[in-house]
């Protein structure tokens, strides 16, 4: 019988891991600067949770969720984001009790039930940040900045803001009667999900990925049209901070989308995507918005928050994988001349790895296939230990990728063979 990953999973083998330790590390250097704080939650949650807080109605509840009953007869579901368990563990662990706003970010594996096609897995990762507890547009402003900072350290080519407002809850109502009459006139012209949506969630019509509804809302009403002077400032004073950053760095680029509205039914005011030079899905990095009435939908007090979701599969995409040049994961492979010397050999291979040289013993064959070991494996050294070796107190270490020489060092001088292994 042969195994096969999952459709729409994958492995991340050991090459890959240098690609992948610089984003996560891009990430979570950046949050910490921000005065970021690390949280995780469990990969599982009630379903209920995903249901009230993304939405009845949406891609991912509709159709997208990994959910099952327990042997207990609840209803589970893989999270497929993660800022609905945030928000739960924010208010059960009485966060909002502490001094606010409360900055978490948070990194791990999400799960949703999609198509696979290129840039959409069933099980990819996300790092993300939320700022709870503050309503001001300077934290949207913070949030976004984060987003840039991380995707400029990384160096990729082609990144552009697209922002909108949603604007409030009551400006919203207004807003999709308006959609409503708009879309009516086209209402024969729309596929079958689109007329689905029309019914459902009219504001996803916007979002569409089919072609005529794509062409039709081009001349669709504008939110910011119908929202609150209040919303409208809150977008404006954004916006000032947007043209301000783009003067001082004029790498950073940004456009008001009016047909930017997301996909979870959560956010309010701003919402925002970061997208790329790649076409498709592949090319849409990362998407974030403000979601103040969540906290309180899940039982907790009123309190404000916006945050963002970046694929880190899709900046891994981005990445230029030549260019990570292609560190060696071993400083020694050591050598055993004689097997006689194979217990002090674990000696020596004890001593190296407590002063963080990383080392190999190679594994039991002829020297000569001992040494094409520490060829294959890309070591950065063979040491060899022989009795000659060992009686003079000595190794003798060889050297695999640059110079091809071989030394001779005093064995208990650590600090030399560290400093020579570094070079
Ligand atoms: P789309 O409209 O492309 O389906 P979405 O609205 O479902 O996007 P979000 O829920 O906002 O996406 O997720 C935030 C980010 O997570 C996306 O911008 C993307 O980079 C990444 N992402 C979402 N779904 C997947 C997936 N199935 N595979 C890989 N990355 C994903
Ligand atoms: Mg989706």
């Amino acid at each position: 019988m042969n195994y096969k990953a999952q459709r729409g999973t994958y492995d991340i083998l050991p090459k890959d891991e240098v690609i992948w330790n610089k984003v996560q590390k891009s990430c979570f250097e950046t949050a910490k600067l921000y005065g970021y704080q690390f949280i995780e939650t469990p990969l599982f949650e009630d379903s209920k949770l995903f249901e009230r807080t993304v939405g009845e109605s949406t891609d991912i509840v509709e159709k997208e969720m990994y959910s099952f009953t327990d042997k207990g007869g609840d209803s589970i579901s893989l999270r497929p984001e993660n800022t609905a368990g945030v928000c739960r563990a924010f208010i059960e662990n009485g966060l909002h009790n502490n001094t606010l706003p409360a900055r978490l970010f948070y990194y791990g594996p999400m799960f949703r039930y999609e198509r696979p096609q290129s840039g959409r897995y069933r099980q990819f990762h996300q790092f993300g940040v939320e700022c709870i507890g503050d309503s001001t547009f300077e934290t949207d402003y913070e949030v976004i900045d984060i987003a840039w900072k991380i995707l400029k350290n990384l160096d990729i080519k082609g990144i552009k803001l697209n922002i909108n407002s949603l604007g409030d809850k009551e400006d919203r109502e207004i807003y999709i009667g308006k959609l409503k009459d708009y879309f009516k006139n086209y209402i024969n012209d729309l596929p079958k999900v689109d007329k689905l949506r029309f019914e459902r969630s009219p504001l996803r019509l916007l979002d569409s990925k089919e072609e005529i509804t794509i062409k039709i809302s081009e001349d669709a009403p504008k939110t910011l049209d119908y929202i609150s002077s209040e919303s409208k400032e809150h977008h404006e004073n954004l916006i000032q901070k947007l043209e301000k950053l783009n003067s001082m760095d004029s790498s950073f680029n940004y456009e008001v989308n009016h047909k930017l509205v997301r996909g979870l039914d959560y956010y309010n005011r701003t919402v925002f995507e970061y997208t790329s030079n790649s076409l498709g899905p592949q090319g849409v990095i990362l998407g974030g918005g403000r979601y103040d009435p969540l906290i309180k939908i899940l039982g907790g007090p009123e309190t404000p928050a916006v945050g963002f979701a970046m694929g880190i599969e899709r900046v891994v995409n981005e990445l230029n994988k030549n260019e990570v040049e292609n560190n060696s994961h071993i400083d020694a492979v050591l050598i055993i001349v004689d097997e006689d010397l194979r217990m002090i050999s674990q000696e020596i291979a004890n001593d190296f790895r407590e002063n963080k040289i990383k080392t190999i013993i190679a594994p039991k064959k002829s020297i000569k296939a001992q040494m094409r070991f520490a060829n294959n494996i890309n070591s950065k050294s063979a040491i060899f230990i022989g009795k000659n070796e060992i009686e003079n107190n000595k190794i003798s270490v060889k050297f695999l990728q640059s110079s091809r020489e071989q030394i001779e060092i005093d064995r208990n001088n650590i600090e030399e063979i560290k400093a020579v292994l570094n070079n």
